[in-house]
């Protein structure tokens, strides 16, 4: 695949003990220059802010009310692009941020405004970092509504950039026919063809509680993007030169790819 759109999750930037992971990001923006150095288009979409934000106002629990979360969300969104800068720089790599909600798949006007710039940006050979503006959108921050969280954001990202292929990182090696942390029995599905009902009731909810999307959110993002004809990849990010195995054609995690 030419053009790549990467999603990675909390839990791939930031420990359970709530610290950020710089090992992880120096890696992932290693690994994304690498590409980027090599011909490929690269698109980030990251989760975080929140976490981030977290660490940096020296909270240990999320708050509860939504404007106390979007205000968290600013000071993360902000500290997280500073961390991205940094570790990008190293490589000599411009990454660019681009906050979007919802109206983009509302609004063609919209719509096409994106396009073009993240059609730019790859021109120019800059890595654009994608996150829901949480200021304007609270969807991804309420755990009641359905739609909204970076997984659809990804998918949508995938589909609006007609991307070859999504990688999505995420704390677990791919799909499971049930949830492995509470079923020694389940098995990885290493290739889905679509997303049928079984497979809906197989995916469970997340059990992280700074993670928003859970199985559900991700087979659903994978749905979107079979309907758009592309393909995704369902794969652990603890170390996200994974990717590096996964554009080498190594079995892992699970290919979501119609037939
Ligand atoms: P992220 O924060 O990376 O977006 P989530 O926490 O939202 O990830 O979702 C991953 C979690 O979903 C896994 O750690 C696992 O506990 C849970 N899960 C529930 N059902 C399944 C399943 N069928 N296969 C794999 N993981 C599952």
């Amino acid at each position: 695949p030419k053009r790549i759109v990467v999603k990675v999750g909390t839990t791939t930037l930031i420990y359970p003990n709530g610290n950020i992971n710089l090992a992880s990001i120096d890696e992932l923006a290693l690994v994304l220059t690498d590409l980027q150095n090599r011909g490929k288009e690269v698109i980030l979409v990251s989760s975080g802010a929140i976490g981030v934000g977290l660490n940096q106002l020296q909270l240990n629990q999320r708050p509860i009310s939504i404007p106390e979360q979007q205000a968290v969300a600013a000071v993360g969104q902000a500290e997280l692009m500073d961390i991205y800068n940094q570790r990008f720089q190293i490589y000599s790599q411009q990454t660019a941020q681009v906050l979007l909600t919802r109206d983009i798949v509302e609004y063609p006007e919209s719509r096409n405004n994106v396009i073009n710039t993240l059609e730019e940006l790859l021109n120019m050979g800059i890595i654009p970092i994608i996150n829901e503006n949480d200021t304007v959108a609270v969807d991804e921050l309420d755990h009641l509504t359905k739609f909204g969280d970076n997984d659809q954001l990804s998918a949508i990202v995938s589909e609006l950039t007609r991307a070859e292929l999504l990688i999505m990182l995420s704390d677990i090696d791919g799909f499971y026919t049930d949830n492995p942390l509470k079923n020694s029995q389940a098995q990885l599905y290493q290739r889905i063809t679509e997303i049928d009902d079984k497979l809906m009731e197989q995916a469970g909810a997340s059990n992280n509680h700074l993670g928003t999307g859970g199985m559900a959110s991700k087979l659903k993002a994978a749905k979107r993007v079979l309907d758009a004809q592309g393909s995704m990849i369902l794969a652990n990010g603890k170390q996200p030169k994974i990717i590096f195995d996964i554009l080498n054609g190594a079995e892992v995690g699970t290919l979501f790819k119609g037939e």
